[in-house]
């Protein structure tokens, strides 16, 4: 079996190795060294990537107690290969996994609970509880795990004996009984004893910054989305830039936003009641004024589509004749209600439909739709199939 060299020091990049076998695969090809600094994917922590010479290593898995990098290009046994891992990402990956134990050991002893999902996901890294936490709660927790960061403490791994495990308290995602060989445990001193598989950091400094960013009801539990490190500053500073857009455009202060929206939001909801009543006004004026007229033809301007019917409505009922509504949406095309009682115009419908790239249709009396083409030659191409 293959040093892990990742356990020895997380913090090894290059590495000089040997080229044991090498296996075709569906998309590729399976190598294994003699030894090796790529971590292959499990306890929630993906897989390195990187390079062996110049082939690069897209997936690193453990299968049958060897480490398989999966490369594009086969690399002969007995070859030297110089190995690189991609030492952006893993450093990403040990301040989310890192920062993950602090969260959870926080979390767990706070809430009496258990950690029953991990996983690092891209963008965020998701861990699932088996009791309710409300979101109030957890960001208490976020301020001790940010204090836990900041005071430095050294990251102890070992491997107890089985007498010494018996004694121990730590969390595990599985029965003792279903752990083989020994057992490594990671210890943040003062904030959890779990026994886990993955890369960590020497320092909780390095860990940076722990943000929660979402906990969600889950399977009787809760699901909370976070962040630790660099990626959680890159969030921050997204959020920032978003909110700062937002306190441009409403002349607000950055810390005022929320009640601005909400005043947007009032005033929008305000003029969309009182534009209500106004509309349906015109539209019973409009009807009134085309009554007995006959078939009529009306266009108008980003009119809703449920203003368009309601004009249509009204209309068809008092003019005696067809209805036409057209409403000029610009890129949105042109929509249109075609109305008259006791009428069937789905064969107008149909030629229009045809004629301007159009879909829409209804009961015989009334049809309605959109359609695209020049507002003009719609209007013309009514009055030519209805007569109007
Ligand atoms: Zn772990």
């Amino acid at each position: 079996m293959a040093k892990r060299l990742y356990y020895q020091d997380p913090y090894l990049f290059e590495f000089d190795a040997e080229v044991l076998a090498c296996e075709p695969e569906k998309d590729g090809f399976s190598v294994t060294l003699d030894r090796t600094a790529f971590y292959p994917e499990g306890g929630g922590q993906p897989a390195d990537r990187g390079w062996l010479n110049e082939v690069p290593v897209t997936f690193v898995k453990e299968a049958d107690g060897e480490i398989r990098h999966f490369c594009p290009r086969p690399i002969a046994p007995g070859t030297a290969v110089h190995g690189r891992v991609d030492e952006a990402r893993r450093l990403d990956l040990m301040q989310q996994h890192s920062g993950e134990h602090i969260a959870s050991g926080l979390i767990c002893s706070t809430f009496h609970c258990d950690n029953v999902g991990f996983h690092i996901s891209d963008p965020f890294v998701i861990i699932d509880y088996n009791v309710p936490i409300a979101w109030e709660d957890l960001l208490k927790v976020e301020d001790a795990a940010n204090r836990a960061v900041r005071a430095n403490t050294p990251v102890l791994v070992h491997y107890p004996s089985e007498e010494e495990l018996q004694r121990m308290e730590f969390r595990t995602k599985k029965d003792l009984k279903d752990l083989s060989g020994a057992i490594r445990i990671v210890e943040y001193p003062g904030t959890d004893v779990c026994a886990c598989c993955g890369t960590h950091v020497r320092v909780t400094g390095e860990v940076g910054l722990i943000k929660f960013v979402s906990c969600q009801a889950h399977r009787g539990g809760v699901r909370i989305e976070m962040l630790s490190g660099e990626r959680a500053l890159r969030y921050v500073n997204a959020i920032q830039a978003q909110n700062h857009q937002v306190s441009v455009t409403l002349s607000a202060k950055e810390t005022e936003t929320a009640a601005a929206v909400l005043r947007l939001k009032k005033e929008a909801q305000g003029l969309r009641e009182r534009l209500a009543v106004l509309e349906t006004r015109a539209i019973e004026e409009k009807a009134a004024a085309l009554a007995g007229r006959g078939s009529v033809l009306l266009v108008e301007e980003n009119m809703s589509v449920d203003s368009a019917r309601r004009l249509a409505d009204a209309v068809m009922q008092t003019c005696g004749g067809i209805c036409a509504v057209l409403s000029d949406c610009g890129e949105d095309g042109i929509r249109y209600c075609l109305g008259q009682e006791g009428g069937d115009l789905r064969a107008l419908a149909k030629a229009l439909n045809e004629a301007f790239a159009g879909r829409g249709g209804g009961k015989p009396h009334f049809v309605q739709g959109t359609l695209h083409g020049d507002v003009k030659a719609v209007e013309r191409f009514i009055r030519e199939q209805a007569g109007l």
